[in-house]
């Protein structure tokens, strides 16, 4: 039989585990709520102004941020003069473009395709292995028949300013990626729209003159790109080698999902990247755009040199951002 005791210990402690769980359901809420006007809202990687306008036409007409960001990160993938990017790419050291991209939904579905040549829109192959297939990666020329059959055209991808640099690449074939230099303009976009769903999308060709089958962090979720729509995303460029080994964009989500602000987090994954890999750091850039579901933004580099494009509010910008070394 239970005490009087007991059954006072039982009650207190019981209005306190009550109490204790509104406050927390209040406090999910009050924490929860967005910025003022926030939605909805675009970021993308460099200046890829041509690209958030496009994802903001999708995002302006009420629609989904899924098709905002692949809408946005087919632009630059269709232009010639984007080498780092689709059509028009730097080529592997072979003289081959070889394309990497993912993109994910606010379900926290994933597709990516990667060592995929000959299509110009990686973007949209990457999509229909998420809504077409039971699969989150395909890869080369399982990735090229799995397109053809979608109805992809096979294209040549190499422009002729691309052979030229590629040709004058030769000369020396000095493997060695120059900060800011060498140029790191993949697309990585995250997306939120009016309803607050939030997307991703990432496109590449990767690094220039790269070794043949080479695979940077952008097609691999959670390293060039997370989304998680009770959180926020991000979405990462430079060296995919750096990228990858901490899953960068999925450690800031992470950063987030513990309270962080979208700025804080990226600071906090850059600064462990340059505590982790100090030599690396010295001379090779990452930066990472990033948003929560509030619709606060963030971005942050290693090195100066590093902008991002934003629309949000009517306004599309292109914004410096930080970074942890001084120029
Ligand atoms: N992150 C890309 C890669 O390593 C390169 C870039 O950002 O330009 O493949």
């Amino acid at each position: 039989m239970k005490s009087r005791r007991d059954f006072l210990h039982q009650s207190i402690l019981g209005s306190l585990t009550a109490g204790t769980l509104g406050f927390w359901a209040k406090a999910t809420e009050w924490f929860d709520v967005p910025e003022k006007g926030a939605f909805p809202v675009v970021i993308a990687t460099w200046d890829n102004q041509k690209a958030t306008q496009a994802a903001w036409d999708v995002l302006s007409k009420n629609g989904r941020s899924l098709d905002a960001v692949e809408a946005g990160v087919r632009i630059p993938e269709a232009d010639p003069l984007d080498t780092s990017v689709g059509y028009g790419g730097f080529p592997d050291r072979d003289g081959n473009v070889t394309l990497d991209a993912c993109i994910m939904d606010e379900f926290g579905n994933a597709g990516s395709v990667n060592f995929l040549e000959h299509i110009m829109h990686p973007i949209s192959v990457a999509r229909k292995v998420m809504e077409e297939t039971p699969h989150v990666m395909l890869s080369g020329s399982g990735a090229l028949e799995f397109a053809l059959s979608k109805g992809f055209i096979k294209e040549d991808l190499l422009t002729e300013v691309a052979r030229e640099a590629w040709e004058k690449w030769k000369i020396t074939s000095e493997y060695k990626p120059v900060i800011n230099i060498e140029r790191h303009d993949t697309i990585g976009m995250v997306a939120i729209d009016a309803q607050r769903r939030i997307a991703g999308a990432c496109s590449t060709s990767g690094l220039a003159f790269k070794i043949r089958g080479r695979v940077g962090d952008s097609p691999i979720i959670g390293a060039g790109m997370f989304a998680d729509n009770e959180v926020g995303a991000a979405a990462a460029t430079g060296l995919g080698e750096m990228v990858l080994r901490t899953l960068g964009s999925f450690l800031i989500v992470e950063e987030m999902r513990r309270g962080k602000h979208p700025q804080k987090a990226a600071e906090e994954v850059i600064r462990r990247l340059a505590r982790k890999y100090p030599k690396d750091c010295a001379d090779n850039q990452v930066g990472y755009v990033v948003l929560d579901r509030k619709g606060r933004h963030g971005a942050y580099s290693l090195h100066p040199g590093f902008n991002y494009s934003l629309y949000q509010g009517g306004q599309n910008l292109v914004v410096e951002a930080g970074s942890l070394f001084a120029k």
